[in-house]
C-alpha cells in the first residue's frame, strides 16, 4: 500500500505527490521544526484539503509542495521525479510546467483585461519553445473557457464579481497545463455564493484529472475535498470523512 514496503519507489503515473519522512527545520534562533516526519501520497484527480491552526506549518507544507522551499530531510517525488536533489533552475522549470498556484488575493493587474492577465502569466513564466508566442492568446482563451469566464475576456478585473476574479486567477494558473494546483485559502475573500461557485469549478477540474491541494480555514470548503488532512505542530494526520 502506498509505497513503503517496496522501499517507497512508487512509479505509478497516477501518483502526483509523494512525500516521505519530510522534515523542515528553520535555522532560526531558536530553530523551528516546522514539518515533522510528514508522509503524504496524493493521486491524480484527488482533491485534498489541508486544515490546521495558524503557525501549524500549512504554508511551509505548501511551499514545499510548490518547490518554493526544500525539505531539510526526506524525499519529495513530484510526478515520479525526486525533487530534493535537483538544482534550482531545474526546480524552477519543473514548477513552471507542473504546478499552478492560486491564492486568497487574486493578484490580477487592474489595468489589463481578463485575457491579458492570463496571457501575461506565460510571459513571466517563459514558455517552452514547443509552445511559442503564437498560440498564447488561444491558450488564454482555452483556459478562460475551461473555468467558465470566456465571455468576460475583454473586461477589466474591477468589473467582475469576486468569484469571477478567482476564476480568472485559476485560468492564469492553468495556462501552463499543470498537473497540480496548489491553493492557499482560495475562497478567503469570497462570500458564500462565490465560494460555492469556486467549489463547483474545483469538482469539474478534478473530474478532468486535475489534482488539487487546498489549504482552508473554511469547514464548508474542506468538507468538499475527497480527502482531508490536518496539520498540528508540523505533523500530519488524516481526518475521517
Ligand atoms: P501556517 O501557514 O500554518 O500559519 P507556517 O508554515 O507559516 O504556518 O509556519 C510554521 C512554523 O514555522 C511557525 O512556527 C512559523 O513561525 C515558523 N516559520 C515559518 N517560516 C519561517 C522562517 N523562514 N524562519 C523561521 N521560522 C519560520
Ligand atoms: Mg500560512
Amino acid at each position: 500500500m502506498n509505497g513503503g514496503a517496496d522501499g517507497g519507489a512508487d512509479e505509478s503515473p497516477e501518483t502526483v505527490i509523494e512525500l516521505t519522512e519530510v522534515n523542515r527545520i528553520f535555522a532560526s534562533d531558536p530553530p523551528v521544526h516546522a514539518l515533522r516526519g510528514v508522509h503524504l501520497t496524493v493521486r491524480r484527480g484527488e482533491h485534498l484539503s489541508i486544515v490546521g491552526a495558524s503557525g501549524s506549518g500549512k504554508s511551509t507544507l505548501l511551499n514545499t509542495l510548490g518547490l518554493l522551499d526544500r525539505p531539510t530531510s526526506g524525499s519529495y517525488r513530484l510526478d515520479g521525479v525526486e525533487t530534493t536533489g535537483l538544482g534550482d533552475s531545474y526546480r524552477t522549470s519543473l514548477r513552471g510546467s507542473r504546478i499552478g498556484f492560486v491564492f486568497q488575493s487574486f493578484h490580477l493587474l487592474p489595468y489589463r483585461t481578463v485575457e491579458e492577465n492570463v496571457m501575461l502569466a506565460e510571459m513571466y513564466g517563459k514558455p517552452s519553445p514547443a509552445r511559442g508566442r503564437g498560440g498564447r492568446r488561444a491558450r488564454a482563451m482555452e483556459a478562460l473557457e475551461r473555468v467558465g469566464v470566456g465571455h468576460r475576456r475583454g473586461f477589466r478585473p474591477d468589473r467582475l464579481s469576486g468569484g469571477e476574479r478567482q476564476r480568472v486567477a485559476i485560468a492564469r494558473a492553468l495556462i501552463s497545463d499543470p498537473a497540480l494546483l496548489l491553493c492557499d485559502e482560495p475562497t478567503g475573500n469570497l462570500d458564500s455564493e462565490n465560494t460555492h461557485s469556486i467549489l463547483e469549478l474545483f469538482d469539474e477540474l478534478c473530474g478532468q484529472g486535475m489534482t488539487l491541494v487546498v489549504i482552508t480555514h473554511d469547514e464548508v470548503v474542506s468538507r468538499r475535498a475527497s480527502r482531508r488532512v490536518r496539520i498540528t505542530d508540523g505533523q500530519l494526520s488524516e481526518v475521517a470523512a
